[in-house]
């Protein structure tokens, strides 16, 4: 199967932020049958809703990957969870929260009960659009239009870019 170009959405609010986004760019380069081409920088966003929480810390990875859709999501989710629980510096378990979207794969359109593609809420999510625009800059989203009208036309959403 020839490589499709992929965009991941990565997504932490929990623990270091900056250190899990920074740590799952790593292993999103290591998934088999896949390359990663590029990352943008790296962004704090303010959560979205009325639940009281940290702010985001959100970046989108390109990637080339020969894997089939389905079996990519797969290898997000067990980069997930070695997030999910990781030792403290106090020996404890403790949770981590790490999220790792698919936001597109190549042109398709993908509606399966377990896998939306393009994601269903990118359109939605400033700290998904703009740091794919920085890193792809203008382009087509299959179904939703170019990537600057969605840009435009998403809601309110404080975002900064993260000088490190
Ligand atoms: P969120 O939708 O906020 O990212 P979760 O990460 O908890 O919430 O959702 C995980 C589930 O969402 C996955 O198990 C997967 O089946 C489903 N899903 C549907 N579309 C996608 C996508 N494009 N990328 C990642 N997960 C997806
Ligand atoms: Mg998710």
């Amino acid at each position: 199967m020839p490589a499709e170009k992929v965009y991941v959405g990565i997504g932490s609010n929990l623990g270091d932020p900056v250190s899990t986004v920074r740590g799952a760019i790593e292993l999103l380069a290591k998934i088999s049958k896949s390359k990663l081409v590029n990352h943008s920088s790296l962004y704090q966003s303010e959560p979205l809703g009325d639940v009281c929480q940290d702010d985001y810390v959100n970046a989108v990875a390109a990637l080339e990957s020969s894997l089939q859709p389905g079996a990519l999501l797969l290898e997000l989710l067990a980069i997930e969870k070695t997030y999910h629980r990781q030792r403290d510096p106090a020996l404890r378990w403790g949770p981590r929260t790490l999220d790792l979207d698919i936001i597109l794969y190549g042109n398709q359109l993908i509606n399966d009960s377990d896998l939306t593609i393009p994601h269903r809420e990118m359109h939605n999510r400033l700290f998904v659009l703009k740091p794919l625009f920085e890193i792809s800059g203008e382009m087509s989203i299959p179904g939703l239009g170019s990537l600057r009208s969605l840009i435009d036309n998403a809601p309110e959403l404080k975002i900064n870019l993260i000088n490190l």
